[in-house]
């Protein structure tokens, strides 16, 4: 893992070098770019439940505060690592500034495989952890949430031990905390509902004039999904309306976990067609001719729950006959003729071994790191419109800035306020980087990072 998080270090600042010299900033900037202002590397022991003292190592890498305080969540992983945690610091720098958030980026990590732990033992790593970090962050300094393996409640810990070491309380230092701590409203269901936001205003897009903008450059593939969407998407406005029941915009989702899950039930309620799902032990279809059913993504989730695994809830809501739904691997799903594959569980998914095989004609990113850069490139050539990472899943982001918002002010806002807020924010993000695409004739990646960085730049004084 040492060796993936070096891996993944180097191909961030890689990016960021060559988007900057692209853009024509000389070293100096180039290296205010890539180098974190700061890097904690710390020990500390936490009190096991037989009594014995065990030592764990962690993280918190604060590597740009241009345009506002650090932002960027705490994981907890078995093989989490310097360089890991430095790679994700760095990313979260470009993808708040792609969001259009005033914050920095940052990272925080503990090599420790939490599911061996007990809950107390979670709670005493969670606050000995926060002892550590405490005089580096604070509402205006440093803010830090969930990542993987932690959540709102290791954030009402750490918030709490936070409050005892300053002797006041600075809810703010803190994001995805439980609502009755001052979480926000929409925090679970923000990423998910912000990639479908993406998706809608991207379509509303391909639409408009294909002639004049990217369509231009891609290939006949792509014709036919705009035919498609003429057809059945509601435009120009997208305000939660539906498109129309015939619709045959098809989704296959890889990960049924927060992200996956929501970015579901979200794009099915908004219309489209979400034929395919899959967690770790694989995925579920409804074969129907040639075509695939849609799947009934709350029944889905119901029979997840109940069964602890996807495999064999196909059967949740429709006829269970042998003729019916059907169990497909993580490869089968990846590898369907629908319209839209969003990838929300791994790194890596899509890569050289399967890349000819994508029949998808746009990827939304849901996951961080889904697509190697070898498949981006050749999916990108082939005419495949790829939304990065750093835009598709920053809704998680923007709505832990709107929590962060509603504690300094002290006042709270409604889920509907939220999620409205959250629309307006995604939809900019998106369009700043769709013109920067257009006019230059790039992908939205490349875009993403051009448009990231000139935010950055523009903020520096001296
Ligand atoms: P999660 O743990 O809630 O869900 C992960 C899902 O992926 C689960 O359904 C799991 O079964 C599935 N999965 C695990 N291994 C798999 C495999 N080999 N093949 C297919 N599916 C597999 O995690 P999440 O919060 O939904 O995060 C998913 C991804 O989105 C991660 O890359 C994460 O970094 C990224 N992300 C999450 C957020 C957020 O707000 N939660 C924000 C930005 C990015």
């Amino acid at each position: 893992m040492e060796n993936q998080g070096k891996k993944m270090l180097e191909s961030a600042q890689a990016l960021i070098k060559e988007t900057a010299k692209n853009l024509g900033f000389d070293e100096e900037i180039i290296k205010r770019l890539i180098e974190p202002e700061m890097i904690c590397e710390f020990s500390f022991p936490v009190k096991m439940d037989d009594g014995q003292i065990k030592v764990f190592k962690g993280w918190r890498v604060q590597h740009n505060s241009l345009l506002g305080p650090y932002k960027g969540g705490i994981r907890f992983h078995p093989q989490t690592s310097r360089e890991e945690v430095q790679a994700l610091a760095t990313l979260m720098t470009i993808k708040c500034a792609v969001a259009g958030l005033p914050y920095g980026g940052a990272k925080g990590g503990v090599l420790v495989d939490p599911k061996k732990l007990s809950s107390a033992e979670l709670e005493r790593l969670s606050r000995e952890y926060v002892k550590k970090i405490a005089h580096f962050i604070g509402e205006d300094i440093d803010v830090p949430a969930p990542d993987v393996n932690t959540n709102p409640q290791i954030m009402a810990w750490m918030i709490d031990e936070y409050r005892k070491i300053k002797g006041y309380q600075s809810k703010a230092t803190f994001t995805g905390k439980p609502v009755a701590m001052g979480g926000s409203l929409g925090r679970t269901e923000a990423t998910g509902r912000g990639g479908v936001i993406v998706l809608k205003a991207l379509l509303s897009e391909l639409v408009k004039d294909g002639s004049t903008k990217i369509l231009s450059r891609l290939n006949s593939s792509l014709t036919l999904l705009k035919q498609k969407v003429s057809k059945n998407f509601v435009l120009p406005s997208f305000n939660n309306q539906k498109l129309k029941s015939n619709n045959e915009i098809t989704i296959a989702v890889q990960g049924f976990g927060n992200v996956g899950y929501y970015f579901a039930k979200i794009a099915s309620e908004a219309g489209f067609k979400v034929v395919a799902v899959s967690d770790s032990k694989g995925g579920i279809i409804k074969p129907k001719g040639e075509n695939m059913e849609a799947l009934d993504i709350p029944l889905v989730m119901e029979c997840k729950k109940e069964k602890g695994t996807l495999a064999g809830c196909y059967c949740a809501g429709g006829v269970c006959d042998t003729k019916g739904g059907k169990t497909i691997t993580n490869e089968e799903l990846l590898e369907l003729p629908v319209d839209i594959l969003v990838p929300a569980a791994l790194e890596n998914v899509i890569n050289e071994k399967n890349m000819k095989n994508i029949k998808a004609k746009i990827i939304i990113e849901m996951a961080n790191g889904p697509v190697t850069e070898e498949a981006y490139e050749y999916l990108s050539k082939k005419g495949v419109v790829i939304v990065p990472d750093v835009l598709a899943n920053s809704g998680g982001v923007t709505v832990s800035y709107l929590e962060w918002v509603q504690n300094k002010a002290g006042y709270y806002w409604s889920e509907e306020e939220v999620n409205s807020k959250l629309e307006v924010m995604m939809k900019k993000a998106f369009e700043a980087i769709w013109e920067k695409a257009s006019k230059k004739k790039i992908p939205l990646k490349q875009a993403a990072f051009e448009v990231a960085l000139e935010r950055i730049v523009a903020a520096m004084v001296g």
